[in-house]
């Protein structure tokens, strides 16, 4: 650990991700001087924005848990959220249509999920309550008590979790603990499904990331006004507001390390100085790419050849000069193959001929980011990473009109004749865009041995005054879980640079959730504790 005297805390951020820009706020709030490197000409990362035609588009995360994990960055800043962002809370969360033309549609109220499953299967039903009564502690241990935003950096933090999490049986997979509860093949989707929102197979991912429908069962599912991007904006807005700067298009090809230590970043063929570096890029690149291997005694090449990064997405971004109702906000459509088609896309690394998708419509909450009487969308279909092979080049044409075909088949009438935008991103663009190891989506995938002190550390094992933050550090993906990385790395350059303690009760915009008694969290709650 490094300690860097006061009066020089000149700390540069590599990627304006969601991680990168809310531990960049956290800093300059806490008086240091913060500059973000963003490759791309807009900061964002996978939260990018693309608008042509009047059709606006988030292209990456697209709902939004949690919004009081969210909303603590702000306060860091002596700042609320709901002075930068209208958030809208979507009812249902969204819709799962499967492959026998039957749907659920997941709400938070556990009575109108019961009334719902008693017409698939009554006894499903009756045991939803225990379920969820069996998955409270895992949202406690991880949320209550901050598991997801302590370091887990030394192996006795790790080995002090283990019984807890064994009690817990967080470490078996999501679906064996899920299929315990329920029988009918619909429910047994619908409580397992979540880990693929960060990239994890439900049949392999450990029950701990059970905490996620707990999380919005509990804290909601919102969007905001104008579209995910303008928590972006909010974001860079407050940074710049703090005195921060961000410098786009300053791709970063070189962490420069003397005597073991970080000392500054090679960009544009420019040597920047700093007190701390942090990376909020991809974590395979940023060792890989940026650090000299002689400076790599855990993350060797051998090392990061052995991570599992996440499946990819193939995503159609689509702007139709029509409507159609039959979509919610947030969809699902799913084929008959559960198991089957995950292990094609994660183990098989092929392209079934059958594919499950989620569908974004932010137009029916938000009618503004299309052109009159037209519906922005985007079509995401899961697909593995580049180590599949798959010749993107040659196959994304037939392979999107595949995916066109198949909703016009299911319902979507007239979809390629109404088309007037299409665009697609591949896992070439992942890797291309956003320097993403094999194309991955979501970093590292949350395995059993990738989890917690078994992912890259916040702090670097590697070099001093270096950090990580984001999707590939703990906790993980998502934006709660990248927002709570920003917390967890703080707190530990916060000890190492001698900056106020990330809870500090005495400084003023700083507040305890816990100790406030908001864990957890319904959305009436946080309206009566004013977070909205
Ligand atoms: C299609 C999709 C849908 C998703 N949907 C949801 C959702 O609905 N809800 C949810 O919670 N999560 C969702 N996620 C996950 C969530 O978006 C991510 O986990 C999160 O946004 C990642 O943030 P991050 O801080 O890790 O940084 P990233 O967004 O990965 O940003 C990293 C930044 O680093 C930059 N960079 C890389 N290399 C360099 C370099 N050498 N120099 C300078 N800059 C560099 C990149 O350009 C990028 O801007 C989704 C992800 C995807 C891909």
């Amino acid at each position: 650990m490094s300690v860097v005297s006061s009066g020089s805390r000149r700390v540069l951020v590599i990627g304006s991700g969601f991680g990168g820009l809310a531990l960049a706020i956290r800093l300059q709030a806490a008086g240091a001087q913060v500059t973000i490197l963003e490759k791309r000409p807009k900061i964002g990362g996978r939260a990018y924005q693309l608008v042509d035609r009047g059709y606006v588009f988030d292209m990456g995360p697209s709902l939004i848990t949690a919004p009081y994990i969210l909303d603590s960055v702000f306060r860091a800043a002596g700042r609320r959220l709901t002075d930068y962002l209208e958030l809208i809370p979507l009812d249902p969360y969204y819709r799962v249509y499967f492959h026998d033309g039957t749907h659920l549609d997941y709400v938070g109220d556990s009575e109108r999920m019961k009334a719902q499953m008693r017409a698939f299967h009554p006894g499903d039903a009756d045991r939803l309550d225990a379920f969820l009564e069996a998955v409270r502690p895992i949202f406690q241990a991880v949320i209550g008590d901050r598991l997801g935003s302590k370091p887990f950096d030394t192996l006795s933090t790790m080995l002090g979790f283990v019984p807890r999490a064994v009690r817990l049986k967080a470490h078996r997979p999501v679906t064996s603990v899920v299929n315990r509860y329920f029988e009918d093949f619909r429910h047994r989707f619908i409580y397992s499904f979540h880990p693929l929102f960060i990239g994890g197979h439900p049949f392999h991912t450990p029950a701990i990331y059970l905490m996620i429908p707990y999380l919005e069962r509990e804290g909601g599912v919102w969007f905001t006004k104008g579209g995910m991007y303008s928590l972006v904006e909010a974001l860079g807005r407050l940074f710049r507001e703090l005195g921060g700067t961000i410098l786009t298009e300053a791709e970063v090809t070189r962490i420069r390390v003397q005597g073991g230590k970080a000392v500054g970043v090679e960009v544009g063929g420019e040597f920047l100085p700093a007190d701390a570096v942090v990376s909020n890029a991809d974590v395979g690149h940023t060792y890989r790419d940026l650090v000299d291997p002689a400076y790599r005694r855990r993350w060797t090449d051998k090392k990061l050849r052995k991570i599992h990064f996440t499946m990819s997405c193939f995503l159609l971004y689509l702007g139709v000069r029509r409507q159609y109702p039959q979509l919610q906000h947030h969809t699902l459509i799913l084929a008959e193959r559960y198991r089957g088609l995950l292990d094609d896309i994660f183990f098989r690394k092929v392209l079934p001929e059958d594919f499950s998708m989620y569908l974004h419509v932010p137009t029916r909450t938000d009618p503004a980011m299309a052109p009159p009487g037209g519906e922005s969308m985007y079509v995401l279909v899961p697909v593995a990473n580049n180590l599949s092979g798959i010749h993107w080049p040659t196959t994304q044409k037939v392979f999107a009109d595949r995916v066109l075909s198949f909703l016009e088949a299911w319902g979507l009438e007239g979809l390629r004749e109404s088309l007037e935008v299409l665009h697609l991103f591949t896992p070439d663009d992942f890797a291309r865009e956003l320097n993403a190891t094999h194309g991955n989506a979501f970093a590292i995938e949350p395995r059993l041995l990738q989890t917690a002190w078994f992912r890259p550390h916040n702090r670097s094992e590697d070099v001093a005054n270096l950090y990580l933050v984001g999707a590939g550090t703990h906790p993980g993906a998502g934006v709660p879980g990248v927002f709570l990385s920003a917390e967890t790395t703080y707190g530990v350059m916060a000890q190492d640079l001698g900056l106020p303690p990330p809870w500090d009760a005495d400084r003023p915009g700083r507040v305890d959730l816990a100790a406030e008694g908001s864990v957890p969290l319904h959305p009436p709650q946080l309206e009566a504790q004013g977070v909205l």
